[in-house]
């Protein structure tokens, strides 16, 4: 039986066995192969399920901890689930634990359908800033690029190559929400250098024999298109000879090289640093 023909969508089910199927079709999502298998993906949260509720993402399945029961939010989230032809599930705080694999569950955890943006749908504009990933190996560094992406108001991330699954429970976690705010793309180093060829603005690679550095480089007005490389062996020779500018982050102790992830927000607050807002003193 099919996970679709298992929902029985619009009702609220009660369930405390680790056994039930729907429990275990859960469970399965901690594994890539059914992710890709459903298309969905496990965010924990109450409010960052009310988030993506409100951001219009899909979702199939509502679960909650019987301490949810009575709590208006999570009402809400249940009633807003029903309405749309999800699932509600209240279960044990065993389920619970089981399904996020955490001694401390969050109270509400919910099963989204899994978004991507064709390439084609990019419309790169003044100001916009994308960030391209370079077969991103490690779910923190994907889900903080996704959340540091987010917060200074870039536009996207295009993986590519066979990158770690942004859908993962870690990565989700590492993403703080952002995963429901910023555009993901997907494609082989193929498809990007053919799309890369009509980006409209400046494609800055960052390299460690990068030949120029990063903060004398003039990012305005955009699109920039930021290229960050393999945490293990950086950008690949194509990628690299593909971008109009490398860019390199100088460093003065013994470190080989930044962390990925640091190595992105450095470069992306310096890409941005006249189009963020300066705050005031109060
Ligand atoms: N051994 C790898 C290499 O030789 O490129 C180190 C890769 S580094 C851990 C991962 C990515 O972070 C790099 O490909 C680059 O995109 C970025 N990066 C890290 N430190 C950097 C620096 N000092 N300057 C420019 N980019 C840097």
């Amino acid at each position: 039986m099919s996970t679709k023909e298992r929902r029985a969508p619009g009702r609220v089910k009660e369930v405390t066995s680790l056994a039930n199927p729907l429990v275990k079709d859960i469970r399965a999502l901690a594994l890539k192969k059914y992710r890709d298998r459903e298309r969905a993906f496990i965010a924990e949260g109450l409010k960052l399920v009310l988030d993506a509720l409100d951001s219009g993402w899909t979702i199939r399945t509502l679960i909650y901890g019987k301490v949810g029961r009575g709590n208006k939010l999570v009402e809400k989230a249940a009633a807003r689930t029903v309405a749309l032809g999800g699932l509600v599930l209240e279960v044990s705080e065993k389920v619970l634990s089981a399904i996020t694999r955490r001694d401390n569950p969050q109270m509400v955890v919910g099963v989204f359908e899994q978004r991507y943006r064709p390439l084609t749908e990019i419309q790169p504009a003044t100001g916009d800033v994308w960030v391209a990933l370079d077969r991103v190996r490690d779910p923190g560094n994907l889900g903080t690029i996704i959340r540091t992406v987010d917060a200074v108001g870039a536009k996207g991330v295009v993986l590519v190559g066979e990158c770690t699954d942004p859908f993962s429970l870690e990565t989700v976690r590492a993403t703080m929400g952002s995963i429901f705010s910023v555009p993901l793309s997907r494609c082989d180093e193929a498809g990007f250098l053919a799309w890369r060829q009509a980006f409209p603005g400046l494609v800055v690679g960052t390299h460690l024999n990068g030949s120029v550095d990063y903060r004398t480089i003039d990012y305005d007005p955009g699109p920039v298109l930021l290229v960050m490389g393999n945490e293990q062996q950086g950008l690949t020779d194509r990628l690299a000879v593909s971008c109009d500018r490398l860019a390199r982050i100088p460093q003065a102790g013994r470190a080989d090289s930044l962390n990925l992830g640091v190595a992105t927000g450095v470069m992306l607050y310096e890409i941005l640093r006249n189009r963020l807002p300066v705050v005031e003193e109060p």
